[in-house]
């Protein structure tokens, strides 16, 4: 267990730009909870500040701050094509007066032309990106290996590409901003964040890793559930606890989580990345016609739609639930087509 300024002083070891607008608010779900019989509060981090703001606000500090301490002059980053992580990772580099490079991943079936053209994509192009296309969604070595190879090609030309990584292989710089994230949260209740369990999305694990590895380091013991986006729990669990031990080895901090801390949870009923199943769809509305909140099809609409069936299991931890929200509202343009009401809807 470790002080708070102990693990900020381990953090200060990494290059680091300072761009979120923190701390973000904590809001009651006063509606939405009592319908649900749950203490619901929810974390903005939708509202980092940066081009439309999410979790990857506080994740690019680092990526960004590595770039700089290397002299890169351009980023370079693979993601689905409606990455919130590209769309954020260009404008973090233009802000720091650098060029981006994205190749956006073919992941999810039978796109429409909103979906390539709105939302996310539409940014990335205001931005100035150069995009690429990639066919094999599912083949994170491939796309990984199509990226290096336009990194060697700016290379030979003069350039300094910069790679944003995160295959298994490369450290998860990613999760440092979530552990200033724990801290944050720690520091917002006086060192205690009353809650039973905190809620958040589980894709590349960044942010669920961050978030516990932080807590537990401060000695927090408020159990963490990620709700798996991409992959099926047992897959999830296995990656975040790899990276828990990557971010031990890599701030030298020595917090060892055993794996049953490792919590999460897919719904069966949940279909791929990118693919809004019913439940998810719902509860967009339900954020949305209680609380004016804006959710997002592809992670925070799943993870509520998550939360909810756990209450409804009796698997939450108890009734003082934090969600932690983390952004993503762009896409909901992009799948305007599945979200617009029907004409035999009523
Ligand atoms: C990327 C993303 C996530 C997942 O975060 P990871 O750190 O990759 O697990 C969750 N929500 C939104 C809106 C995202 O863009």
């Amino acid at each position: 267990m470790f002080s708070a300024d102990a693990i900020e002083a381990a953090l200060g070891r990494f290059p680091r730009i300072h761009a979120t607008h923190a701390p973000t608010a904590l809001e009651p779900m006063a509606r939405l909870g009592a319908s649900l019989g749950l203490d619901l509060t929810v974390k903005r981090d939708d509202c980092t500040g940066v081009a439309m703001g999410g979790n990857k606000v506080r994740q690019l500090e680092f990526y960004i701050g590595a770039a700089e301490a290397k002299g890169a002059d351009t980023i370079l980053i693979t993601g689905a094509v409606q990455s919130n992580f590209v769309r954020t990772a260009a404008a973090m580099a233009r802000r720091a007066g650098m060029d981006c490079r994205v190749q956006l991943e073919e992941r999810v079936p039978d796109i429409d032309a909103t979906h390539r053209q709105n939302g996310n994509v539409l940014l990335d192009h205001l931005f100035g990106a150069t995009v690429y296309s990639f066919p094999e969604g599912e083949n994170e070595d491939a796309a990984d290996a199509s990226l290096a190879k336009i990194a060697e090609d700016l290379r030979l030309r003069g350039r300094i590409p910069y790679i944003i990584g995160l295959a298994a292989r490369t450290p998860p710089l990613g999760a440092l901003g979530y552990v200033v994230g724990a801290l944050e949260l720690a520091a917002q209740h006086g060192g205690s964040p009353p809650y039973d369990e905190i809620v958040v999305a589980s894709g590349s694990a960044q942010t669920h890793c961050g978030i516990l590895f932080g807590l537990r380091a401060l000695g927090i013991e408020i159990p963490v559930r990620g709700i798996c986006v991409r992959r099926p729990a047992d897959i999830q669990e296995a990656r975040v606890a790899r990276r828990l031990t990557d971010m031990a080895a890599m701030t030298g901090l020595a917090v060892t989580i055993p794996d049953s801390d490792v919590r999460c949870f897919h719904d069966e009923r949940e279909q791929g990345y990118g693919q809004m199943s019913g439940a998810t769809h719902r509860a967009i509305l339900r954020a949305a016609r209680d609380e004016g909140l804006l959710l997002d099809p592809v992670y925070t609409g799943k993870v509520l739609a998550g939360l909810i069936t756990l209450h409804e299991r009796g698997h939450l931890a108890g009734e003082r639930v934090l969600f932690w929200h983390t952004g993503g509202q762009p896409a909901l343009f992009a799948y305007a087509d599945a979200l617009l009401p029907k004409p035999d809807d009523t």
